[in-house]
């Protein structure tokens, strides 16, 4: 029994589900963030995974705004004290190439999968280095380690995520708090759902483990970054990729 309190941004998403619940399940206190537009659905979510037995907070927050981040944070003390684990995985897609891409696809994308990186890491870093304990993940991607075609905004704000975790990793080391990455392959959930057949096809051809990962593998992956005993990995990125891209 851990007992943590943990914060997931996009914790009510596809990979955000089955990290909220396998955290939950160890004992951690888990609070999901969602878009407050999405206030409705959110709710209906809370309440399936009642019936599935987990107790999991929800609040509203848009964390591309800074502003509106500081607010959910401060919330979030006053109802549950302060987070001991961050997971950043709010993340979306705008897809095109670059010809075709227009200056809101670029900032939609960098400011939610980049720009919320700071806006949470920074409200709650400094309450962690004070306590001398902290665990935060970054949600990048396969494709910001290897780009992808039709993903310049993705790809870079997914490889700016783990430039950010290095940086950060370096300022906190010794103050009991770790930051890593984890980069997903291709993992079956709305976000994948939403390319076209064929290309998923093709996709999946091309992964040596030959299928799409599920979110609980990357769900495990963070249920071990964020334990209490994994204080000596740090700034490091861990693939969940099915073998798709090798590196080292
Ligand atoms: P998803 O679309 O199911 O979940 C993303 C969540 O982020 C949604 O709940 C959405 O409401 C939330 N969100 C978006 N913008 C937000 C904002 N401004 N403020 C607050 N919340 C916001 O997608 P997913 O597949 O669960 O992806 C989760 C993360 O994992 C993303 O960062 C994604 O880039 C990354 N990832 C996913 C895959 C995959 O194959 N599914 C692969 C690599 C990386």
């Amino acid at each position: 029994m851990q007992n943590k309190t943990a914060l997931v941004t996009g914790g009510t998403g596809g990979l955000g589900t089955a990290i909220c619940k396998t955290l939950a399940d160890r004992g951690d206190i888990v609070i999901a963030c969602h878009l407050p537009e999405e206030s409705t659905e959110a709710g209906v979510w809370q309440a399936q995974l009642k019936d599935e037995g987990y107790d999991i907070k929800i609040t509203a927050g848009d964390v591309s705004s800074f502003e509106d981040t500081r607010r959910m944070i401060v919330e979030i003390e006053k109802n549950y004290g302060w987070v001991d684990i961050l997971i950043n995985c709010a993340g979306i897609t705008r897809d095109a190439t670059l010809r075709k891409m227009d200056e809101n696809d670029w900032d939609s994308v960098v400011k939610v999968n980049l720009g919320s990186v700071f806006n949470v890491t920074r409200q709650v870093i400094e309450g962690m280095t004070e306590r001398g304990f902290g665990r935060i993940v970054n949600i990048s991607s396969v494709n910001g380690q290897r780009g992808q075609f039709g993903q310049t905004n993705y790809s870079a704000s997914k490889a700016g995520m783990h430039g950010f975790t290095m940086a950060l990793a370096q300022e906190a080391a010794r103050k009991g708090v770790t930051v890593n990455s984890v980069s997903p392959g291709y993992i079956a959930t709305s976000m994948t759902n939403a390319i076209p057949e064929e290309v998923r096809n093709d996709i999946v051809a091309g992964i040596p483990v030959g299928r799409m990962g599920e979110p609980q593998d990357i769900a495990r992956t963070i249920a071990f970054l964020t334990d209490e005993k994994s204080d000596y990995i740090t700034g490091a990125n861990i693939p969940v990729n099915g073998g798709l891209f090798m590196s080292f």
